[in-house]
């Protein structure tokens, strides 16, 4: 029986596919079909896994429980035979000893085998259905103790995973199913990070389905900029689903549709083209320039968070870059990458560029976009409001000083701008400045080229930002107001938080306000005021944006096709005197009201 359920839908897009169910803290398993002649080197793999963590777990029972030289033996002070005991509590050892027990049980030992020959499956797979049914027999008992048992079964099962999934082996390429044969899935997780979606790029995700998230959060900007239909803040979908179900997904209106019949799949996938074919008819506005119907030309620029996305805005006629989210080069891995491996990330982006200006944001990292390398560094009680952006770079200049000089050594090589996330104080901009003055000094030292007029802006994200952008104005060279974060710290929302969702509103009067403030400083100035948060790209609100008077927009490319559209269609004069009985009204009915009339107003009769 088909059944329907919603979600808030955060990237556009129809997706059709089966699901695959995420679950919490276990590694994701893929499941192949291993041939015939290679089901003997699958159990020898599984064989291999086993021993090497039994080999494991008794190194480190020897390692705990033999007794160590004390710190003066070994730095060569004392050469007396005494050692000092190991001081490890037994249940330690005995905790090992279970998990050691655990690898010889067959539950373990020989159970996965019979599946890998009897499902001819791959070994990762044979154990994971192993662990599931274990998990499912120890929830089913009363017993307290025996319940938190399980976990011992994680550890257990993880460990040999782990090993599972570092091997190379003889049937690594079934994981990659040729074309005929993909099926394409739908992600359904509790909560993914921007780091997770990345991941699944390329992937054969057809669309993703979470129960929480919301849609200014970091994965939900980052679903729209990879074409990813997004249905997110979905609460217990995993309850009414089973793997492999087909589901059908709407990223414009949050709908999903489980199990559904032969003819709403096909109604869907007719739908699918209907908006393909849209897109194309956007796409043929390529060549043209973004100009509203009295000749005002608006720079339309793009967000660009990985290099796939230069193509997706070559494809749409962008030519700059309004915002380069250079955090997406630190996440999913362990360490940092060094100033020479930035360096030749921005130079290649730049060079691809063809003179166009290609603005780079210092690292903005904390929140929603974490990376192990630097964990212990954010403020874990309350990360929105604790170190993050340019906060956490002052303090670790590890971080700061590369980047600053892998952006200056590339600036030598096309137009690069650097933009400074979530400032709040004057003091920070001038910490940047002489931290870039003195990075300049040091390159011109050494003989290193670099662009000596390379212009200097800030994100205006902070209310404080914002109320002060008369004075930021005159110390910097650009401005862009990055509206996510403005609308989060203005209405004091977390942007990720789906219980508080329902407050996120760029037409609130406190917001406008500010915006407007902000691009009233620009003019006064006569410094380029930009916008490269969400609202820049959602062409609901372009006519309002451009009355306000803002003239540069970014955004990520494949919704610029749309806003160009909006700026065709539209006459300043016409809306501009709308706009300022807007913004004049503190009423949020009033202000609604205006809104519709301004988008419904008509560019053919004053
Ligand atoms: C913003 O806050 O509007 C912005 C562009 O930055 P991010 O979404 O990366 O925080
Ligand atoms: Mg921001």
């Amino acid at each position: 029986m088909s059944i329907m359920l919603h979600g808030i839908g955060v990237a556009r897009g129809i997706a059709i596919g089966k699901a695959y169910l995420m679950e919490h803290g276990q590694p994701d398993i893929a499941e192949y079909t291993v041939p015939d002649y290679l089901i003997d080197a699958e159990i020898e793999r599984y064989n291999s896994a086993l021993e090497t963590a039994r080999g494991e777990l008794i190194e480190v029972r020897t390692q705990i429980t033999q007794p160590r030289p004390s710190a003066a033996q070994q730095e060569g002070a004392d050469t007396s035979p005494a050692l000092v005991s190991a001081r490890v509590p037994g249940d330690v050892t005995e905790f090992i000893d279970a998990h050691l027990l655990m690898l010889e049980d067959s539950a373990i030992s020989r159970a996965p085998i019979k599946t890998i020959r009897r499902q001819k499956c791959n070994a990762e797979w044979a154990l994971k259905q192993q662990r599931d049914a274990l998990v499912q027999i120890f929830e089913e008992v009363d017993d307290p103790y025996l319940k938190t048992r399980k976990d011992d079964i994680d550890h257990v099962v993880n460990r040999i995973m782990k090993l599972l999934l570092q091997q190379e082996t003889d049937t690594q390429e079934l994981l990659e199913p040729d074309e005929e044969e993909s099926i394409l899935r739908i992600i359904v997780a509790d909560n993914l990070t921007a780091a997770d979606i990345i991941l699944f790029h390329h992937q054969n995700v057809a669309g993703i389905i979470t129960e929480h998230g919301a849609p200014n959060s970091h994965s939900a900007i980052l679903a729209r900029s990879l074409h990813l239909p997004t249905v997110m803040g979905a609460g217990n979908t995993h309850r009414y689903l089973k793997d492999g179900e087909t589901l059908i997904i709407n990223g414009s209106d949050g709908m999903i549709l489980i199990d559904s019949d032969q003819k709403t799949v096909d109604h869907y996938r007719a739908l699918q083209e209907k908006l393909k074919l849209h897109q194309d008819a956007l796409a043929k506005l390529r060549s043209q320039a973004a100009v509203t119907r009295d000749n005002t030309t608006i720079s339309l620029q793009a967000n660009v968070e990985l290099a796939d996305d230069m193509e997706a805005m070559r494809q749409v006629g962008c030519r700059d870059i309004g915002l380069y989210r250079t955090e997406f080069l630190f996440l999913n891995r362990e360490n940092i990458p060094t100033e020479e491996e930035q360096y030749k990330n921005y130079k290649t982006v730049v060079e691809r560029m063809n003179g166009a200006t290609l603005t780079i944001r210092t690292l903005d990292i904390g929140t929603d976009k974490l990376i192990p390398a630097i964990a212990e560094m954010e403020s874990a009680d309350n990360p929105v409001l604790g170190v993050r952006a340019v906060r956490l770079t002052l303090k670790n200049l590890d971080l700061l000083i590369p980047q600053i000089r892998a952006i200056l050594r590339a600036s030598a090589h096309g137009k690069i701008r650097l933009m400074i996330p979530m400032v709040t104080s004057m003091q920070e901009v001038v910490q940047i400045k002489n931290h870039i003055a003195q990075e300049k000094m040091n390159l011109r030292s050494r003989q290193i080229d670099f662009d000596n007029a390379l212009e200097i802006g800030a994100v205006i994200e902070t209310p404080a930002a914002a109320l002060s952008a008369d004075g930021l104005a005159q110390r910097l060279d650009f401005l862009s107001i990055g509206t996510n974060d403005l609308i989060q710290y203005t209405l004091a929302i977390d942007r990720t938080d789906d219980q508080v969702n329902y407050l996120f509103d760029p037409l609130h009067p406190a917001v406008l306000r500010l915006i407007y403030k902000v691009i009233q400083a620009g003019k006064e100035s006569g410094i380029p005021i930009s916008m490269c948060g969400e609202m820049a790209g959602d062409d609901r609100y372009t006519r309002l944006l451009l009355g306000m008077g803002l003239r540069e927009f970014s955004m990520n490319p494949a919704v610029l096709p749309a806003v160009k559209q909006a700026i065709l269609n539209t006459r300043l004069d016409i809306v501009e005197p709308m706009v300022q009985q807007l913004l004049q009204s503190p009423f949020h009915e009033e202000i609604h009201r205006l809104f519709d009339k301004i988008s419904r107003s008509n560019p053919d009769h004053a």
